[in-house]
């Protein structure tokens, strides 16, 4: 098993050429040619888990979020990003992304987040003019807004949520997802007249820009993302993927309640 097997799954499953152009994909730090010890599957690249890599002896890790997102034009060794480079190149790591190509495949990042809240009859929310949909619309048994924020806070093993509502009393029926930063589809949830939809990273203009659409919006952040963890090592697995195949679990909200 190599990296080229990885690849070969997400050619099959969630092929890069499907990630928005803006996006990062696929090899980010390593070589194809090396063998696969073992995988660690995470939300983020960061000193902790490429700790927990080395710990379990996985000398693969993939993320959802890249690791390399903005363009390097320097590596300074006693900044914390070249520190972590030069970490994964001392221990002779693969770190491979898997982000928007994830997000808008199937079942993918949204359909899992669907199916975990409970949406049935879903659809994709949002298709953009390449032909490529993101987020799900759908349906739930009918509740009211508080209910349903305390369901979707178990549901995703949330310890907090931001609500953006011009009115709370509400019953939610109609739901649209769309994991990360989704602010650029919530015309699409409008449209298409969701009770509520749910994304992270909302900014406090795109909060009042929600307020005077009459958008209903619940932020859950990109913590909530964390279960494709599972998911992926499923497929994975099922693709034939030989592990061990690791889920990081040192990974924690850097949000804090106080
Ligand atoms: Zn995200």
């Amino acid at each position: 098993m190599t990296g080229h097997d990885l690849v070969s799954f997400f050619k099959t499953k969630y092929p890069e050429n499907t990630a928005y152009e803006w996006d990062h994909v696929g090899l980010q730090v390593g070589r194809l040619n090396q063998k696969i010890n073992g995988i660690l599957i995470a939300l983020d690249i960061t000193e902790a888990v490429i700790e927990e890599a080395i710990k379990n002896n996985c000398n693969t890790i993939i993320s959802h979020h890249p690791f390399l997102f903005h363009p390097l034009k320097k590596i300074n060794l006693d900044t914390p990003k070249g520190a972590l480079i030069e970490k994964i190149i001392q221990h002779q790591l693969m770190i491979y992304a898997a982000h928007t190509n994830y997000d808008v495949g199937h079942p993918g990042m949204n359909q899992m987040l669907a199916d975990k809240i409970g949406l049935t009859e879903t659809d994709v929310l949002d298709v953009d003019e390449n032909g490529i949909g993101m987020g799900r619309i759908g349906t739930i048994a009918p509740l009211s807004l508080d209910d349903f924020i305390n369901h979707v806070k178990n549901q995703l093993d949330l310890k907090h949520v931001h609500l953006i509502s011009h009115h709370d009393d509400k019953i939610i029926q109609k739901v649209a997802i769309s994991g990360g930063s989704g602010s650029s589809h919530m015309m699409a949830a409008k449209k298409k007249k969701a009770d509520i939809y749910l994304t992270g990273d909302v900014t406090y203009h795109t909060a009042l820009e929600c307020l005077e659409l009459k958008l209903r919006v619940l932020d859950i952040g990109h913590y909530a993302e964390s279960h494709f963890k599972t998911a992926l090592k499923e497929e994975l697995i099922a693709f034939g993927i030989k592990g061990p195949i690791e889920t990081a679990t040192v990974e924690v909200s850097p949000f804090k309640l106080k």
